[in-house]
């Protein structure tokens, strides 16, 4: 195992990275039946190489393989590792992009995941492609149950998530058994649906539950089709998330200017905050300056060696040349506070 130097204010992303051109063209290929199953893999290998590219140029410190397997940030490749559950008919389809379009599904019977969520062989070609540090993200059990109607089998969504969580328990320790050391559970929906932060607390310790690994837990507001579908607020989750079996909450800061990272102040406590100092919803591309200008802020709240930076969320719905600008402006960002706390970058 890499022994990994980390900097102080090291920088990282969340998970999903901006796809090329090419590869919704070669989608769409492959929808009219024109691609075999080698041609899609060598295609997604490709598009892997590519984001692992980006992000090893700008200088990212902890890296993901932007998750260029996965169609739609957690939909279709997740739930059709599953057995149990029917496709409903879309509600909607014409019309503007929106969440209301996405593929939804009924719980027929248990669900389940008998040969796991294809996580494991994501993360055994990324461990041969790269010699930077890795994140694995990986979708939290609540978010994933947001798309499961319980029918008959379920009492309700929570009940889904429970039989979820076990899955992605199980998927967990694989990947600790591939050996991931880092991994990040991502839950939208915990943000979104803050009427019972406890009962959510819960859930995720009973997911990581024995996981042996740094986890990190990404919380936020949505970000499909660039359009959130909540109240951009993190304050009613405190002080409920610290029970959270995490040592790290990567949260976004950037769209809101920096709003409510004086959270840490009203609760104080010892995880990391990966802060999001990128707003990827939007098309001006920081400048190194607005994003040491975004550290100095979170460094009134929290200690540096607490503090690592990233982007606000996943960058699957940004295009690439401005995913690869914002990735460079944030790394140079990072170099400048660091300079001005050490220096040295
Ligand atoms: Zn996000």
């Amino acid at each position: 195992m890499t022994d990994y130097q980390l900097p102080l204010i090291y920088t990282s992303v969340i998970g999903s990275y901006a796809w090329p051109g090419w590869l919704h063209t070669a989608l769409a290929a492959m929808g009219r039946g024109e691609y075999g199953p080698e041609d899609w893999k060598e295609t997604q290998d490709d598009a892997v190489e590519l984001a692992l590219r980006d992000q090893e140029d700008a200088g990212v410190d902890i890296i993901t393989d932007g998750e260029m397997r996965r169609i739609g940030f957690f939909t279709a490749e997740f739930y059709g590792h599953m057995t149990g559950l029917r496709e409903l008919p879309a509600r909607r389809k014409t019309g503007v992009v929106g969440h209301d379009q996405r593929e939804s599904y009924e719980a027929a019977e248990a669900v389940q995941a008998p040969n796991g969520l294809g996580l494991v062989e994501e993360y055994q070609y990324l461990v041969k492609r790269t010699r930077q540090m890795i994140k694995m993200p990986i979708p939290g059990p609540y978010t994933l149950a947001g798309r499961i109607k319980p029918g008959s089998v379920y009492k309700d969504r929570m009940e889904v998530a429970y039989a979820l969580s076990e899955i992605i328990n199980r998927e967990m320790k694989a990947l600790v058994q591939a050996g991931a050391t880092f991994i990040q559970v991502d839950e939208p929906s915990y943000a979104v649906h803050a009427h019972s932060p406890k009962a959510f607390v819960d859930l995720f310790n009973a997911t990581v539950s024995g996981v042996e690994a740094k986890i990190g837990v990404h919380l936020c507001f949505g970000n499909f089709a660039g359009r959130p579908v909540a109240k951009r607020t993190y304050h009613p989750l405190f002080p409920f998330i610290l029970d959270m079996n995490v040592s790290q909450f990567a949260l976004e800061f950037a769209n809101r200017e920096l709003s409510e990272i004086d959270l840490w102040k009203e609760f104080p406590n010892d995880k990391e905050l990966a802060a999001g100092v990128i707003d990827v919803k939007n098309y001006y591309c920081e400048t190194p300056e607005d994003v040491a200008e975004r550290v100095r802020t979170a460094l009134k709240y929290i200690a540096p060696e607490k503090l690592s930076i990233t982007p606000d969320c996943g960058f699957s719905q940004t295009a690439r040349w401005a995913a690869r600008r914002k990735l460079v402006a944030m790394v140079e960002g990072a170099k400048i506070v660091r300079r001005e706390l050490t220096g040295t970058a």
